[in-house]
């Protein structure tokens, strides 16, 4: 389930160990609105349509590989350790092992105008692209310890950076402390939109009508994995809606595996696809070993 880094990864593994696999993509990766994608070795830059494109294209060469456009509605296991997946268009799927590579959502900031700046000059990863805005003026969005914490990691990006809280930050003293050494300014007035042209952001314009001069603007977002369709599993689901994984993308539900983001662990597109491959050998670790263990009752 899921065509994006993690699930096209565990595809291209899977059919190369000549195990006919099945990708079910809705086709959404997390990446679509931005244009370059960051840090993924060969591919530093490449814009994310290119890369899944470039991704398709090598699975297309393995003839035991099918990529559907469509979205899983419900996945359960039907019988001894295999599974049964239901799309929206009303097609049924059956396989013996399942990898949740379906990522996470973002919620963009309530600020007018945001949708136009994101993915262009709106971000949350600092990995992904605080490069393209070194040195330049940053502002921080959001509330509490999660949004002083990417102001402070940003320090390692920019000298230039700016907290915009839009209402009380809910920081404490030694917080606000620590900003303040970091030559980091508070703004705690409430924000009224967003200012800029094709993308590119120019300011941040509060509700008195003030605005101040902003080049970037990162929010915090770990994003949040579709926990309904993982419950229906059985698979362990922390308090912070985290997906409890041991090595190898398991799970605590026998033969349900999961990489990339959903997995929450650093989010990246190469760790998800390195979760995916991970994945991918793991399953065909236990499919091998399950066949084997057939032939050998068999005898
Ligand atoms: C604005 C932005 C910029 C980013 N820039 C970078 C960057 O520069 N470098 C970098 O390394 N990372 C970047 N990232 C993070 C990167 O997008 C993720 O780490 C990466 O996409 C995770 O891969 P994934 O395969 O786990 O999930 P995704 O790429 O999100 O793929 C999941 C796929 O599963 C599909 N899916 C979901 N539910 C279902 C379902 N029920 N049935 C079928 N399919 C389903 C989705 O539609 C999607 O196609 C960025 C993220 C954002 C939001």
């Amino acid at each position: 389930m899921g065509g994006g880094a993690a699930g096209l990864s565990a595809a291209l593994l899977l059919a190369r160990a000549r195990r006919r696999v099945l990708i079910c993509d809705a086709g959404q990766p997390r990446n679509r609105h931005s244009n370059r994608l960051g840090g993924f070795l060969t591919r530093d830059g490449t814009d994310p349509a290119e890369f899944r494109r470039i991704a398709r294209d090598e699975l297309a060469d393995y003839d035991t590989a099918e990529l559907r456009e469509n979205t899983v509605i419900t996945a359960a296991r039907r019988f001894e350790s295999g599974f049964e997946l239901e799309t929206a268009s009303g097609e049924m799927f059956s396989g013996r092992k399942l990898l949740v590579a379906t990522g996470v959502a973002d919620a963009l900031p309530p600020i007018a105008g945001i949708e136009g700046f994101y993915g262009r000059t709106v971000w949350h990863c600092p990995y992904c692209d605080g490069y393209e805005h070194r040195d330049q003026r940053i502002v921080v969005y959001g509330r509490g310890g999660k949004a002083s914490a990417l102001a402070l990691e940003l320090t390692g990006w920019t000298s230039r950076l700016m907290l915009a809280s839009d209402g009380p930050s809910g920081l404490s003293a030694a917080q606000r402390r620590l900003l303040d050494r970091h030559k980091i300014a508070l703004y705690e007035e409430p924000v009224a939109r967003l200012e800029g042209a094709e993308g590119q952001l120019e300011s941040l314009v509060f509700a008195s009508g003030d605005s101040v001069a902003a080049d970037a603007l990162f929010f915090p977002s770990e994003g949040w994995a579709d926990v309904e369709l993982l419950r229906s599993l059985g698979v362990t689901i922390r308090r912070n809606g985290s997906v409890r994984t041991g090595g190898y993308g398991k799970t605590g539900a026998p033969g349900v595996f999961v990489a990339g983001d959903a997995s929450r662990h650093a989010q990246l597109a190469i760790i998800a696809a390195g979760e995916g491959a991970a994945a991918a050998f793991a399953i065909n670790t236990e499919l091998l070993k399950q066949d084997l263990r057939h032939l050998d009752s068999a005898e």
